[in-house]
């Protein structure tokens, strides 16, 4: 058994369904069992600035699934909530994305597949949920804790939680 740490986002539909529906489709995949969820947060997009807010939330999942496996059982999730790769711009818009942040202690290097996931130390929308779960997990190769990952941040997007957020 291992455990691994998704992050959720969703920012065009109505997100907040398409992140339950998520959760419940994960919760559903074989072999795999959800032990924790951080808060939800609505966060400014980070990197294409121009689009609306996203909705975050991690996750904490025990599995069997080998992490390739665990990535196509998620991809095969966004596809069945409506997510068209072929329709994106980089960063842009999606009904759902779902990352994986950490497998165990594990350090991937794929074509398909980077993990610890590779812009997660450069996220706030990433870091404050996972704060929530694991803020002395070591990240396997920057060999820092969340929690310092979080403090090392320079350009920190506004993550708040969700029904928080002051509307200008
Ligand atoms: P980002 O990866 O910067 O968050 P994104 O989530 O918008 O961007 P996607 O279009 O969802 O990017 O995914 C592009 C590819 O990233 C996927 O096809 C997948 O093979 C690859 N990938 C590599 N590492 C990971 C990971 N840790 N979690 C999810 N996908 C990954
Ligand atoms: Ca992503
Ligand atoms: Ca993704």
């Amino acid at each position: 058994m291992s455990i691994a740490y998704l992050c959720l986002g969703s920012n065009s539909g109505d997100s907040f369904k398409l992140i339950e529906q998520a959760v419940s489709f994960l919760n559903m995949l074989e072999q795999t069992s959800i032990v924790r969820t951080s808060a939800l947060y609505e966060t400014e997009p980070w990197g294409v600035k121009d689009q609306n807010w996203f909705l975050n939330v991690a996750i904490e999942v025990k599995t069997k699934l080998s992490p390739q496996d665990l990535l196509v059982k998620c991809q095969n999730i966004e596809k069945t909530l409506g997510r068209n790769r072929q329709n994106e711009t980089r960063w842009g818009q999606r009904p759902i994305d779902i990352d994986i942040i950490f497998y165990d202690s594990e350090v991937i290097n794929s074509d398909f597949l980077t993990v610890p996931h590779k812009y997660m130390h450069l996220r706030a929308f990433v870091l404050v949920p996972l704060l929530e779960l694991i803020p002395d997990f070591v990240h396997p190769v920057l060999k820092k804790t969340v929690s310092q990952l979080y403090d090392d941040l320079e350009d920190v997007e506004d993550v708040c939680l969700y029904g928080t957020r002051q509307h200008d």
